[in-house]
């Protein structure tokens, strides 16, 4: 198993203590990932700004060329990635195999080609003897920090953007689940020029604050965390880091009284309990209209039963674990505090798995209200709630009633109502009759807490840019 860090080109072991890596199948260690020293973080920032001029300087094509390999690459040892990623995090190998890794080799073709078609204004004479015209350059050293749900789609997320523009980066995973941007590590050793990417591994301080810290970053990418995200933003505040964030959600699922209610149960009993509910975007707080409440809530109960709970290579598997006992106490103190209200009530699920591993239950919390914790407060687990509506607009008013703004969707068979309510959401994404998908080409990322900047399309390669100007007196 790879286990070094990537610092100007070499394979290089961390000289920080070591951070234990689980299977959250078992709970049991799979390796110990020695983290960075400060002065490998400093060593790995010197790393990619000296490769920055080379870098930025190389002709798009060039760039595009590269990443077309990593993508091969990618591609090439999929199942490799795959078992590596599930062994971590507990997820299904097919779910990991078949759902993640195609979108991951993807996104460098996608950014590969990107890279070539900049977007602008003409060029022009806006004052008369003087051509005037766009640039769109490279910020510089990115600091990358990423989550653990998703540890490979999150690396992939940050550096094909990043570098497609012409930057170079520091990248740091989760220190739970470090073992795939490691082993991509290696592959990006053999594909870049040294220094362009640079992995170094550890927990968000002293590692992470090493990073965002450090005066030759010039901006920050994070996902993670809301409490994170202001942690990184004080941090950033120093040099006045640019700063792109992408946090917590609590999407809000609004189920009129007019929608398929077969679609919207299966679509909920898998965009909510998908990577076992740990995900911004999951389907997690629904809103049912008074003449559906009752079936949604009996057929989505029992939908929900029948999911599949199991270990990362059992048959027909469906839901894996959570990450940790820390994130499975704190799904498990939420369910209870909601349970505890007379109003509300658990109709399947709510209780630990016993045995190996950080199993919950997939669990339905009918009954929710809107000023419930459950319906205000992200859960990151296998849980949704179910509240009940008699007016549009009170939906639509409880379903931007959140600190989050992320994700959203509306399930009606009325194309119009669908895009009143869709105009009206203060969500980064809205999806209408669905929820969840993503593409390359269209962008993810929110407003409010959830954050700023976006991920995926052309936006999120001009976040990793500076529009500039410059004019020619004729
Ligand atoms: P986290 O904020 O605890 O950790 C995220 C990363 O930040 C990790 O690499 C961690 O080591 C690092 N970190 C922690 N403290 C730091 C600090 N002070 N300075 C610098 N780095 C620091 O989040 P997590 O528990 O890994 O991930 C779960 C959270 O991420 C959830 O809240 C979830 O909603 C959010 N998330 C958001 C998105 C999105 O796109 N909006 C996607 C996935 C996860």
């Amino acid at each position: 198993m790879q286990t070094q860090m990537l610092i100007g080109g070499r394979l290089v072991g961390g000289e920080g203590p070591p951070d234990p890596v689980l299977d959250a199948a078992s709970g049991t260690t799979i390796a110990a990932v020695a983290s960075a020293s400060v002065e490998q973080v400093g060593q790995a920032v010197a790393a990619a700004e000296a490769a920055f001029d080379g870098w930025a300087a190389t002709a798009p094509r060039d760039r595009a060329a590269a990443l077309l390999r990593i993508a091969d690459g990618l591609e090439r040892e999929a199942g490799a990635y795959a078992s590596l990623e599930s062994r971590n995090t507990g997820k299904p190998l097919a779910a990991m195999l078949n759902d993640e890794m195609p979108g991951i080799a993807d996104l460098f073709r996608y950014f590969a080609g990107a890279c070539r078609i900049p977007q602008g204004l003409a060029a022009g004479e806006y004052l008369p003897g003087h051509t005037s015209m766009i640039r769109r350059d490279p910020v510089g050293v990115v600091g990358s920090i990423a989550p653990w749900n998703y540890p490979l789609m999150m690396a992939a997320w940050k550096i094909a953007p990043a570098i497609a523009a012409g930057n170079t980066l520091v990248l740091k995973p989760s220190e739970m689940t470090p073992l795939t941007a490691l082993k991509l590590g290696e592959q990006l050793a053999e594909v870049l020029p040294p220094g362009v990417v640079n992995i170094v591994c550890g927990r968000g301080e002293p590692v992470g604050t090493a990073i965002t810290g450090h005066p030759r970053v010039r901006m920050v990418s994070l996902t993670g965390d809301v409490g994170t995200g202001q942690k990184v933003l004080a941090a950033a505040a120093g040099n006045l880091k640019r700063t792109h964030l992408e946090l917590g959600g609590k999407a809000p699922v609004i189920v009129f009284d007019d929608a398929d209610i077969e679609a919207v149960v299966a679509g909920v009993r898998t965009f909510a309990f998908y990577n076992a509910g740990q995900d911004c975007t999951a389907a997690c707080r629904l809103y049912a209209g008074e003449r559906i409440y009752e079936r949604l809530v009996a057929d989505l109960t029992s939908a929900v039963r029948s999911i599949r709970v199991g270990t990362q290579q059992e048959a027909g598997v469906e839901m894996g674990p959570l990450i940790s006992e820390r994130q499975r106490e704190r799904v498990a103190a939420m369910v209870e505090r909601a349970a505890a209200a007379r109003h509300v009530a658990v109709t399947t699920g709510g209780t630990k798995r016993t045995g190996g591993g950080f199993f919950y239950e997939p669990t339905v919390i009918a009954g929710a209200r809107q000023s419930d914790e459950i319906v205000q407060r992200e859960v990151f687990g296998p849980v949704v709630s179910v509240t009940r509506f008699s007016d549009p607009e009170e939906a639509v008013r409880w379903a931007n009633d959140s600190e989050y703004g992320l994700a959203s969707s509306v399930w009606t068979r009325d194309a119009g109502r669908a895009l009143r309510v869709a105009a009206r959401l203060q969500y980064g994404a809205t999806w209408i009759n669905t929820h969840f998908a993503t593409v390359s080409e269209m962008p993810h990322g929110g407003f409010k807490r959830s954050g700023y900047g976006k991920d995926l399309s052309v936006y999120a390669f001009e976040d990793y840019t500076v529009v500039r100007h410059v004019m020619v007196k004729l």
